[in-house]
């Protein structure tokens, strides 16, 4: 089948230079793109060892290449030269190697220039890469804050870092939120002030979600026809921004009518909302990381927001700039500078399969339904949801964090190994031993009622620990704790957590442990 030429690139043409524009690289702000030159050739393509490495939410792979397919026109209007091929195109290339060596024979280039690849998987293949007589040359993506060449001026690889230490070092360097050398509102954080549970009044307030309506049947006819292997609920139409200019509206939407409460509801959860998915969260996450925003613009839409509208407090706004030049830079830290061993990092040497209702929402725990529910339905959950429903649920059973890492690349549409891999073998999963987290994000049924409207329509008491309609997550957590006593007893922050336990009669504390024990012997059946 012929190749999709959005600007008709000539096939015998011998264009001098091939660059690269891989699915996760739309900025159309790059220096690449200053002025046009029709002696480059632009590639855009759909691989199939893209879609294969993971089985990912059909809604990633459209919006991919939708967002792909749109950038290609995008630079054709510029006057740049694409080339964009299909699945159909690279059916005879099974890996981006192979794609590369074909077409640098076919158009007889003399360079290859790539931007640097933000996962480690693609890096080694790009720098493995070989072409006799071909001049290959590496730029920067020119997205993050910390360029990837002074990462090693913050982080150290296996190492602890703190990401308070790193978030404050960064408002320094950057100049932002700051008052002088003071932070502005006199104090760093605002975390103690951003943990409200939505209360009956607050879910009719709840700003319905800026969604967009992209066609996606030639995409799903070609996901089909190739027999890609996705999950998730088919769209009837893609709700994600696909351009730069839709991520701007999204930015823009997110700065008028949910930053007033970002931080204020930024941990809470409900199912008694329609639009329970979103909340006052941004989903900026999908237009970030495929660097159709850069962080800095959204950190300073935000701040212009805060700077204009007395309504919102500065807890609002540190909250989501915390987010953003604090957690974000900091796990792409960990991630560059201890790939590749972190990827197989299993600290508290979990072994347990993933449960089939993570691929269904079928479980009788209503917090992880809805969830698990909802990320299917929309590839989305917020930044709670996957830290303290699905995540803690997998720390406390000791599922084998490759699953579990597996299940977080594929679901999410904002998931990509640099950033999802860190976030679930580190902060949720501990398996790195403490490198993200100062402590494992355990927490029993308890957290979970404070946060959420969840159990109140549970089939299990929340209030209960030991008999049959007892929360699963309450005597799961202290079967956790327990299992793992030799590793946190000295840690400070967990070791008054131990102290409690040992208060409680002995009695009561085996019948937590047999409960414990039921529920991962019957996990299946929760
Ligand atoms: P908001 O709450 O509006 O936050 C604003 C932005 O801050 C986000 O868009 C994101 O770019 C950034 N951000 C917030 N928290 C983090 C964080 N912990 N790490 C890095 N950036 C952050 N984020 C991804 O982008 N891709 C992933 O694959 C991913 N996997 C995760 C897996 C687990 C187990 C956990 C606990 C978190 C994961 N996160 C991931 C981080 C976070 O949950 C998402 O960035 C967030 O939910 C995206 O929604 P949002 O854009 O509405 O975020
Ligand atoms: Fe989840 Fe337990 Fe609450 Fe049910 S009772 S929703 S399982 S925390």
């Amino acid at each position: 089948m012929a190749a999709l030429h959005v600007s008709d690139p000539v096939k015998t043409k011998p264009y001098k230079t091939l660059r690269l524009i891989l699915g996760d690289q739309l900025d159309p702000n790059h220096s690449w793109f200053t002025e046009s030159d029709a002696s480059i050739l632009y590639v855009i393509a759909e691989l199939h060892q893209e879609t294969a490495y993971v089985n990912h939410h059909v809604q990633k792979v459209c919006a991919f290449f939708l967002a792909m397919k749109a950038f290609a026109t995008t630079l054709t209007s510029s006057g740049h030269h694409v080339l964009y091929l299909t699945l159909d195109d690279t059916v005879a290339d099974p890996t981006l190697p192979d794609l590369i060596i074909r077409l640098s024979e076919q158009y007889q280039v003399e360079a290859f220039d790539y931007q640097l690849p933000d996962e480690y998987r693609l890096t080694l293949q790009l720098s493995e890469l070989s072409l006799p007589g071909v001049n290959i040359k590496a730029v920067d993506s020119e997205h993050f804050i910390i360029p990837r060449q002074i990462l090693g001026r913050y982080f150290k690889p296996k190492q602890r870092h703190q990401m308070e230490a790193f978030y404050r070092k960064m408002r320094r360097e950057q100049a932002i939120l700051m008052e002088g050398d003071k932070p502005l509102g006199g104090q760093w954080n605002f975390d103690k002030d951003n943990r409200s549970r939505l209360k009956p009044q607050d879910l009719s307030q709840i700003p319905e979600p800026l969604v967009f309506g992209h066609n996606v049947s030639e995409t799903l006819d070609r996901i089909h026809r190739h027999a890609i292997k996705v999950i998730g609920h088919e769209p009837s139409t893609l709700l994600w921004p696909i351009t730069r200019n839709e991520s701007l509206a999204l930015l823009q939407h997110f700065c008028r009518h949910l930053l007033v409460n970002y931080g204020r509801f930024q941990d809470a959860m409900t199912d008694q909302s329609e639009h329970q998915w979103s909340l006052y969260h941004s989903r900026l996450s999908f237009s970030l990381n495929l660097k159709m925003l850069t962080p800095i613009e959204v950190i300073d839409a935000a701040i212009s927001a805060f700077n204009d509208r007395e309504d919102i407090s500065i807890a609002q706004v540190e909250g989501f700039v915390r987010q953003i030049l604090g957690w974000r830079e900091f796990i792409r830290g960990i991630y560059w500078l201890n790939m590749p061993d972190y990827g197989e990092l299993n600290y508290l040497e979990a072994d347990r399969p993933l449960p089939d209702y993570f691929w269904s929402g079928e479980t009788k725990m209503n917090c992880m339904a809805k969830t698990i529910d909802q990320s299917l339905q929309f590839g989305f959950a917020h930044h709670i949801q996957r830290l303290m429903i699905t995540g803690t649920f997998s720390l406390l059973t000791g599922i084998h964090p490759d699953q579990i890492d597996q299940w977080y690349l594929g679901i999410y549409v904002d998931a990509l190994e640099w950033v999802e891999m860190p976030n679930t073998r580190g902060m949720s999963q501990f398996a790195d031993g403490g490198l993200v987290a100062t402590k494992p994000y355990s927490a029993s049924g308890n957290y979970i009622n404070k946060m959420s409207d969840y159990c109140k329509s549970c089939h299990y008491k929340v209030t209960n620990k030991v008999e049959e309609d007892a929360c699963p997550f309450n005597s799961l957590y202290w079967h956790f704790m327990e299992r793992h006593r030799d590793r946190f007893d000295r840690n400070p922050r967990i070791g008054m957590v131990y102290r409690n336990w040992d208060k409680q009669p002995s009695a009561q504390r085996k019948l937590i442990m047999d409960r414990g024990q039921w529920c991962l012997d019957h996990i299946e059946a929760l």
